[in-house]
């Protein structure tokens, strides 16, 4: 495959934009800024064999998922998406086709959210296929949701069901492709292949103007809530019975297991965060009415040095740190 024959074919997919003066096809792109804005930049890379098979994801969801993994950091820092620039390194069994199908995937993704290519970089690899994508998003200035932001007394808050996933995942590793799946398997594989970016409930918490501590769910609740205990530096406890795992994982993996993959599972892309308890209720019901759950599962116990703790049967135990690791 020529490499330039393939960003001729890729250049459609990047759609005009006033705020795009120079697009696909010059040493680099350029785009308006506005002076009231904080730009919000992340980069992520999945890799063949480590973060997806072949076998786990269809083309389109390649795509689909590599820019997905992105729009969760910016929806984790509560801003909007606005560019997307992606570098593919690819062995020769690697067909031009096939990869028109991964951008196919993105391309629906970023349609939805109305985000735009503005270029990319190709080469070759002597073995598998790497995706990496750099999404620019923007924010109000000094708006941006950090993970230092927990305080004591706050009540700790996840978006969505977790470890459903890690479940999907599950199922498509243990089964042939060819053996029909239920409904509920199928809800399972669905979100472990396109796993929707929370870029409303970003907006909203945002939007909200409260202090909030704020992260992504890439690698399971424990290093997340990890990370959130680190950079504020607090004590946070958990409670396990609180933590929501969707009715889904729970039928086809039992209860224990469902909690397992909540807590060092990976890819849920929910969110978890910090706020302070007064205003709590009212995040609860503006995201209630915009249709998305959020579930209080513990507090911030005490500043000092960070730690996180789980609550089940009221005894407590120190969480292991132990995020998904890839295979
Ligand atoms: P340069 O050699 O100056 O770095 P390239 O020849 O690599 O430029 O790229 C030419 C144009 O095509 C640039 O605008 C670049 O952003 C874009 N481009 C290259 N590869 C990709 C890709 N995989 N996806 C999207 N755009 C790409
Ligand atoms: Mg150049």
């Amino acid at each position: 495959m020529h490499e330039f024959d393939l960003i001729r074919q890729i250049e459609p997919f990047a759609a005009d934009h006033k705020d795009v003066k120079v697009g696909i096809g010059d040493d680099a792109a350029v785009t308006s800024s506005y002076a009231h804005k904080d730009v919000i930049s992340c980069v992520d890379t999945i890799c063949e064999g480590i973060h997806f098979k072949r076998s786990t994801l269809h083309l389109s969801d390649i795509g689909y998922k590599a820019l997905a993994v992105n729009l969760s950091d910016i929806a984790a820092m509560g801003g909007m998406p606005r560019y997307y620039i992606v570098s593919l390194a690819m062995s020769p069994d690697w067909q031009e086709e096939e990869i028109l199908e991964i951008y196919r995937g993105m391309n629906a993704l970023a349609q939805h959210y109305g985000i735009i290519l503005i270029g990319g970089d190709t080469v070759s690899s002597q073995n598998g296929l790497m995706v990496s994508v750099t999404v620019l998003g923007e924010i109000e200035k000094n708006r941006s949701l950090l993970r230092s932001s927990a305080r004591e007394g706050d009540i700790v808050f996840v978006s969505g069901t977790l470890g459903d996933s890690r479940g999907g995942l599950e199922l498509l590793l243990s089964r042939e492709s060819a053996v029909p799946r239920t409904e509920q398997e199928n809800a399972l594989v669905g979100i472990h292949q396109r796993p929707e970016p929370q870029i409303a409930l970003g907006q909203l918490l945002k939007e909200s103007g409260c202090r909030i501590a704020l992260n992504d769910i890439s690698d399971g609740l424990s290093s997340e809530t990890w990370e959130l205990a680190e950079a504020s530096n607090v004590c946070i406890c958990l409670e396990e019975e609180n933590i929501p795992v969707s009715e889904d994982a729970t039928n086809l993996f039992g209860k224990q297991k469902g909690y397992e993959y909540a807590l060092n599972g990976g890819e849920d892309f929910q969110l978890v965060g910090t706020v302070a308890k007064t205003h709590w209720p009212t995040i609860q019901s503006a995201a209630k009415e915009k249709g998305i759950r959020l579930s209080a599962i513990g507090s911030v116990e005490q500043e000092g040095s960070p730690q996180v703790l789980m609550q089940k049967n009221g005894e407590r135990t120190v969480i292991k740190r132990a995020g998904y690791r890839h295979q």
